[in-house]
């Protein structure tokens, strides 16, 4: 009798344990899939195509062969015909992103304005989450422009300035503080800091989304590097050596995720600060810094020409299209100084 009592008793331990093993267990894998504490995979990486979508088979005979379209430290470089807009879009549209854009329009460039919002609904990522913040010294001479669902505008006040020196390299600061209040919800998403005498022609989508974004511009791409307008005097922090630098890239069209431009506009900024401390401005002020931070720091996408033209150069037959493009301006007439 006593001897089957410790049986049971036995079988009874033996059995409580297993449910709270299995209890435990059940406790903490579910713990693990909870929403809050799955590590977000950056929109980056994670390319879920749809499976019924019908296109082009890719190939990796034909292509491209007019231009390069991969950087030495494989970056893609972004140009017509190296992309497929609907794949692409059908891949970035569940991921619900926000792409925001910087534009600056102090004194009287706010003229400018009216047309990048107009040709900015008709092609920078149409059919996406956008959300435009236009700087101004004059936001009540912003214009109304019709918004599509789903995108949005947002004006802000920033003191004028004597010298266009002086608004161009506030850009950075403006940019950081931006990115600051937005960073704890949307670390992921993705923002462009743009010129505003500039129009959008053709489209600037998803395939122009990366990690670090830098755009080539179109005045140098066919130079050697020691032509390049880099700074050059040691003394600056936007120096680069003559055997340094790989293109010569825009200050008037970069980006990225939220957290790789506020890395990139916070240097920049104090780079500035710290060179203007010692009496120094950088030969082209922010585009300098931010070519000496490109050098640094590679851009994880290159976009071509394409994506920051000028209106005065007649289309080279490597651009098969325009999208973006640098309006002609009377710089005497619309600029504080000279
Ligand atoms: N900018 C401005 N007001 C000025 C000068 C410049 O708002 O008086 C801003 C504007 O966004 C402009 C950018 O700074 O597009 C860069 O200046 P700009 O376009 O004159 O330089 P460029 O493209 O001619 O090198
Ligand atoms: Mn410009």
């Amino acid at each position: 009798m006593k001897h089957l009592i410790n049986t049971k008793a036995l079988t009874v331990v033996v059995l409580s344990a297993l449910m709270l093993g299995v209890l435990f267990c059940y406790i903490s894998l579910s713990y693990r899939l909870t929403a809050d504490d799955v590590i977000p995979v950056s929109h980056e990486f994670h390319l879920v195509a749809p499976d019924h979508l019908q296109y082009e088979q890719p190939s990796i005979l034909r292509g491209r062969t007019d231009v390069v379209t991969v950087t030495p430290w494989l970056a893609p470089v972004v140009w017509e015909g190296t992309f497929n807009p609907v794949l692409l879009d059908s891949i970035y549209k569940p991921k619900n992103i926000i792409v925001s854009a910087t534009v600056f329009a102090v004194g009287k460039y706010i003229m400018f304005l009216k047309d990048f919002l107009e040709t900015a609904e008709q092609h920078f990522f149409v059919g996406f989450k956008v959300h435009i913040y236009v700087f101004t010294d004059r936001p009540n001479e912003a214009p109304q422009v019709r918004m599509a669902a789903g995108r949005q505008l947002t004006v802000r006040s920033v003191p004028s300035s004597k010298r266009w020196q002086e608004i161009s390299a506030r850009r950075m600061e403006l940019i950081q503080t931006l990115i600051e209040e937005q960073l704890p919800n949307r670390r992921d998403d993705y923002v462009f800091c743009l010129d505003v005498d500039s129009k959008f022609h053709g489209r600037w989508g998803v395939e122009s989304l990366g990690g670090l974004v830098a755009v080539i511009h179109p005045g140098y791409y066919k130079d050697g590097r020691s032509t390049f307008p880099y700074e050059r005097r040691p003394a600056s922090r936007a120096y680069l050596a003559p055997g340094g630098g790989d293109f010569y890239y825009c200050g008037g069209a970069f980006g990225g995720l939220l957290q790789e431009v506020h890395q990139l506009a916070k240097t920049c900024r104090s780079n500035f600060e710290a060179d203007a401390q010692e009496g120094i401005e950088a030969a082209w002020q922010e585009e300098s810094h931010l070519n000496r931070y490109m050098w640094i720091n590679k851009p994880t996408k290159v976009l071509s020409p394409e994506y920051l033209w000028q209106d005065f150069k007649p289309q080279n037959p490597e651009v098969h299209i325009i999208r973006f493009s640098g309006v002609v301006k009377n710089y005497a007439a619309i600029r504080p100084n000279a």
